[in-house]
Formats: structure tokens, sequence, C-alpha cells
């Protein structure tokens, strides 16, 4: 036997209709806008990332030119070229490992292994081996970790760690010896919120909007000492805070110091 249907077809009318049109149009615009915005930030990228990679390139070609060209090569000469091939490979080394972690993280969802542990006793670890490394030897590490903070968050135990690490490394980094950088953490009713504050050169307001933006590096900071950096540093510690569900900010006054402040969702 069969079945009719009773299910009748909504009736719509015009005005129905022209509202739910204009209201598809609307959504439309803004996917469009959004497409148009990510293609931009997409083309920048490579655009920077190609201009990044060109000059390390060129410096190791020039060099091994150099090198060829030598009939009977000095020690001193060869040292000083060596240690140059060696610092712009190690550079390009890290660009592309950033690029391939930055893109790997939003289209790869088996980069990420989480597991539910204990934000504390991360913290901690993680201080104390800081405590431990001699770069910070110029540095007062401190730690703010309130004694009743027991925390249990769902997160991927080396990003997280990643994170702290590079917090910390450009704490290190955009500061002078003698100054502090320190590590605390606190709790609300729904996230777990972890600072890394230092005492160094601070972060202009002009800039701080832009600074976890893909490739973006305060220009004062892009001189030729600091090769060090790949400027993808904070896009990739937001991606990886935005995939536990967290937020990241700056707070930052130039002389005095910067705060970079994220959360963690916790488990209650
Ligand atoms: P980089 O690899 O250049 O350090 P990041 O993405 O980690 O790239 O940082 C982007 C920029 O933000 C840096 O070039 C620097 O100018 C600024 N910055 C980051 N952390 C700090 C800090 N703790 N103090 C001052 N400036 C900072």
């Amino acid at each position: 036997m069969s079945q009719k249907n009773s299910f009748s077809k909504p009736e719509l009318n015009t005005e129905d209709l022209s509202i739910a049109l204009y209201n598809t149009t609307q959504k439309l615009e803004q996917t469009n806008s959004l497409l148009v915005k990510t293609q931009k930030e997409r083309d920048l990228l490579f655009a920077n990332i190609s201009h990044d990679l060109r000059s390390p390139i060129t410096a190791i070609r020039n060099s091994i030119e150099y090198l060829l060209s030598l009939d009977a090569i000095e020690k001193e000469e060869l040292d000083g070229t060596l240690h140059l091939i060696e610092r712009r490979s190690i550079y390009l080394e890290r660009l592309i490992n950033d690029v391939f972690l930055l893109s790997s993280i939003n289209i790869n969802q088996n980069m990420f292994h989480y597991e539910t542990l204990n934000l504390t006793f991360l913290l901690e670890d993680f201080y104390f081996s800081q405590l431990e490394d001699s770069k910070y030897e110029q540095r007062n590490l401190e730690l703010d970790v309130k004694e009743d903070f027991k925390c249990m968050v769902s997160v991927d135990s080396k990003m997280l760690l990643r994170v702290l690490d590079n917090l910390f490394t450009n704490a290190l980094k955009y500061s002078h010896a003698g100054a502090s950088i320190t590590l605390s953490s606190y709790k609300d009713n729904t996230f777990a919120h972890v600072l890394v504050k230092d005492t160094g050169i601070g972060i202009e307001e002009e800039h701080l909007s832009k600074i976890f933006d893909v490739s973006y590096m305060v220009e004062s900071a892009r001189t030729p000492s600091s090769t060090t950096g790949t400027g993808l540093g904070l896009s990739i510690v937001k991606a990886i805070i935005e995939h536990f569900g967290g937020t990241i900010w700056c707070e930052s006054t130039v002389s005095k110091g910067s705060t970079f402040h994220f959360t963690i969702p916790y488990i209650k």
C-alpha cells in the first residue's frame, strides 16, 4: 500500500521571496569579501616568503661561488664564509618548517594529538626547564601560578610547549639584560588564563594589532642581526591556541614591556 506524503510545500509570497533573496545576496557578498581577503592574505604570504627565501639563497650561492673561485683556500677566509652559509641555511630551514607547520595546522586535522593533562604541572615543568637554560642567565625568571590553580585541559602538549617556548624566546629576544620574564596563570568560570610578561622593549600601539598576522615583523626588529626570527612565530602561536578553543592577545607599553595573554577552556 502506498503512503501519501503528508507534507505540503510552504507557500511563499513575493515579500517572503524578496527577503529570502536579499538575505542570500547579503550572505554571498560576505562570503565573497572573505574569499577576497583570504586570497589577499595568501598572496601577501607568498610574496613575503619568496622575498625571504631569495635573500638567504643568494647569500648561499654567492658564498659557494666565492669558495669555488679560491685557488689556495686560507683557513680564516673559509671560516667566515662557511659560517655565513651555515647561518643562512639554518634560517632557511626554520622558515620552511614554520611555513609548513602553519599551513598544516589549518588543513591537517591529524597534526594534533590531544590528551587530558594538568596545566599546572605542564607550566611548572616548562618554567623549571627554562630556569636551567643558560640563555636566560641575564634575565630574572619568575613563576606566579597560584597554589589552588588546578586545571585539567585537553591539549596537544607538544604544541602547547611550542607556544610557551615561542613566547619566552620572544621575551628574551626583545628585552635587555636584567629584565624580568614572568609566567603566571589563573582561571575564570570557563577558561584557564596563561600570561607571559616581560619588562622588555615593548611594542608600539600601531603594531600591536598586526603582530599575529602572517609574516608581520615590526620593521625595527627586521635588522640584519635579527636573522633568528621568521616573523611567523606568533601566527603559529595564535593558530595553535585557536585550535585548542582559546584566544590570544597582547598588551604592551614601549620601554616598559609586553604581556602575552592566552586562554584555554578547561575541563570542569
Ligand atoms: P619573529 O620571528 O620576528 O620574532 P614573531 O611572530 O614571533 O616573529 O613576532 C612578530 C613581531 O612581534 C616581532 O618581529 C617583534 O617585533 C614583535 N614581538 C613579539 N614578541 C615581542 C615581545 N615580547 N616584545 C616586543 N616585541 C615583540
